[in-house]
């Protein structure tokens, strides 16, 4: 009979440098959220624990259970377990087992090995003698070893009394728990960038409020829709704590804008304007932070000094620009690792304003400006009136 799967090692890798308290702390949370994430799916499980650096999640399910594991922030991958005793006899006879029920014929093979603990065999042990048994036990398979580029591995974790055995390692998507930073506001604009950049700040901890500026009636109202699916999407890797999605008027301020400034200067008012709201919603809801899709160069209004004319707009919260530095390319290889990039697909113009010859090269004072003349109070009525989803309970 070929050895039972009984639970998912969970590898969590940049929490385990931390200090001591900060450490506890984050691995905390990542049990909380994968045992959410585990019964909201209505995954069964017996006990989700923590030894050695590692987190166990002890379930009759491996496959489904590593699947929801890999996809919660400050996972790094895991590995569905066979778990045994740690005498070398057993290690043997179950890896071959192992090995019979998962490798390719004439094919490759190496076997890994870690061990903590005091055992009277090393790891090195381990690796020849249950490489030799493997090639010993199973002739029909006319396997090769091959340690530098194998193509099948059968790796065994030795720790204390239990050895646990695995052949497959899955990724995860990397990052911090959820919660292990605090809220930030993500501007999200229905295109490809910004729904990376939310992500991106998300992987590493933070609790978004997403908030969507409604251009209307310089866009129709699929953008919103849209807006609200890619919200919920992303939403959905967040696990025990509330998810809002604000949808605030941005028809007034841009009419200001187009009616008293220069139509080259548009975009500049505009995400300033947009700058400003998320501002007043990062009060509202205790937020550190305004976050936006920006890629330096991408957009006319994202060269480095148009993003200098944009940010004085607000200064006491840092506006994080997370995808600045990246290519489309890795923004679209993102994309469709998470789901969002079937968004784009979509080709919505969410605004009827942009000019055709936009300013590159804006200076903050010449944007001060132009805005004397315009009313920026409707700012403020404008987030009053916002329609505010809740995406997720906490
Ligand atoms: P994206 O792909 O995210 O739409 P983009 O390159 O098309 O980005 P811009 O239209 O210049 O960029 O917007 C820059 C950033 O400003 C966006 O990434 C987003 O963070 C924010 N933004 C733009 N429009 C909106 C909107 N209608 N609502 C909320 N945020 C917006
Ligand atoms: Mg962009």
């Amino acid at each position: 009979m070929s050895p039972e799967y009984s639970e998912v090692l969970v590898r969590y890798g940049e929490i385990g440098i931390k200090s001591k308290q900060t450490r506890k702390r984050m691995e905390d949370l990542l049990i909380k959220h994968i045992k959410s994430a585990m019964r909201e799916a209505g995954v069964k499980f017996s006990k989700v624990r923590k030894e050695y650096g590692r987190i166990f999640i002890v379930t009759d399910v491996t496959q489904e259970a590593s699947d929801i594991a890999s996809n919660i922030f400050g996972v790094v991958s895991v590995s569905p377990v066979v778990v045994i005793e740690s005498d070398l006899d057993t290690i043997l006879e179950t890896g071959v087992e192992m090995a019979r029920g998962s490798f390719t014929k004439n094919k490759s093979f190496a076997v890994g090995s870690r061990r903590v603990g005091t055992h009277d065999y090393s790891s090195q042990d381990v690796r020849e003698k249950l490489g030799a048994a493997i090639l010993m036990g199973l002739p029909e398979l006319e396997l090769s070893v091959d340690l530098t580029s194998p193509d099948q591995s059968l790796y065994v974790e030795v720790r204390n009394q239990s050895a646990y055995l695995f052949v497959e390692t899955i990724d995860g998507v990397g990052g911090m728990p959820t919660g292990s930073q605090g809220k930030v506001v993500c501007t999200l604009s229905s295109g490809l960038d910004s729904p990376i950049a939310a992500f991106k700040v998300m992987k590493r901890g933070c609790i978004p409020v997403f908030v969507n500026f409604d251009n209307t009636p310089y866009a129709n109202d699929d953008c919103k829709a849209i807006v609200t699916e890619q919200a919920q999407l992303l939403a959905n890797y967040i696990h025990n704590f509330e998810v809002k999605l604000y949808i605030v008027p941005h028809g007034e301020d841009l009419s200001e804008a187009e009616t008293h400034g220069p139509p080259k200067m548009t975009c500049l008012f505009c995400k300033r304007n947009m700058l400003r709201m998320a501002r007043e919603i990062a009060i509202m809801e205790d937020a550190d932070a305004i976050v936006t899709g920006e890629i330096i160069g991408e957009q006319a209004s994202q060269t480095t000094m148009n993003l200098r004319a944009i940010n004085t707009a607000v200064c006491d919260f840092p506006i994080l620009r997370p995808c600045a530095g990246d290519d489309k390319s890795d923004i679209e290889a993102l994309a469709h690792k998470i789901g969002t990039y079937k968004f784009a697909e979509e080709g919505l113009s969410c605004c009827t304003l942009a000019p055709k010859y936009p300013v590159t090269r804006g200076k903050p004072s010449d944007v001060q400006k132009a805005e004397e003349d315009m009313n920026l109070d409707v700012l403020k009525n404008q987030v009053g009136q916002a329609s505010i989803i809740t995406l997720r309970t906490g």
